[in-house]
């Protein structure tokens, strides 16, 4: 058995606390979990170095957990690579004893687990995802990297519960030739909201 399967240790890429910069709770102040380990392979990830989970520490959920707690932060996002790899019920069962807040980022290519107070749901079209994330999701948020993507998100957006909240958002090299894409579609079709990616504009993490 590997030291992660159990959840208690996660490969752990980096932590920082910044602002929640994308989605619906953009501009809240958050404490992020890089979890290392993505097997989805997007062509255009701006982490690639998060993929290969061994070159990553692994790091006890219970530190982790009094690492968020030390820090001020009430809002922990985790995210990757790919975190639903693992089992997330110690980490988030350990985030939850200090009164932190649960948020998850993922593709929905593994089933989720754990105990959530916002899941965020990214397809990517480089794997599929698992159905259950369709009705777990609390927002979806869809990467324009190319003007097909608006019609695979509306695909995606079909299957989502009816509260799930719509985000699209340009893939950052190509947002100059997206972002005017985005707000025509947006216009006409106003149950999408832009995620813009805040914390670069602002240059921080
Ligand atoms: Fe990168 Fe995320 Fe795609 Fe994995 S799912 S390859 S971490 S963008």
């Amino acid at each position: 058995m590997s030291e992660t399967s159990s959840g208690q240790f996660l490969p752990v890429m980096e932590t920082f606390y910044t602002l929640q910069g994308e989605g619906y709770h953009a501009g809240v102040p958050a404490y992020f979990i890089r979890v290392g380990g993505c097997d989805v392979g997007c062509v255009w990830c701006d982490v690639k170095e998060s993929w290969d989970a061994s070159k990553h520490p692994v790091s006890d959920v219970e530190v982790l957990a009094r690492n968020v707690d030390a820090s001020g932060a009430r809002v922990c996002v985790v995210t990757g690579g790919e975190p639903a790899m693992y089992n997330l019920e110690p980490l988030t069962r350990a985030l939850r004893h200090h009164g932190i807040r649960t948020h998850i980022e993922t593709s929905g290519v593994y089933p989720v687990t754990g105990d959530w107070d916002w899941i965020t749901f990214s397809p990517k079209k480089f794997k599929a995802p698992y159905e259950s994330i369709y009705q777990l999701a609390d927002e979806l948020k869809v990467i324009v990297f190319h003007p097909s993507d608006l019609s695979w998100a509306e695909e995606h957006a079909a299957k989502v519960s009816p509260e799930c909240m719509l985000f699209l958002q340009a893939e950052w090299d190509k947002k100059e030739r997206s972002y005017p894409l985005i707000l025509e579609y947006i216009g006409k079709n106003p149950q999408w909201r832009l995620s813009m990616q805040v914390h670069k504009y602002l240059g921080v993490d």
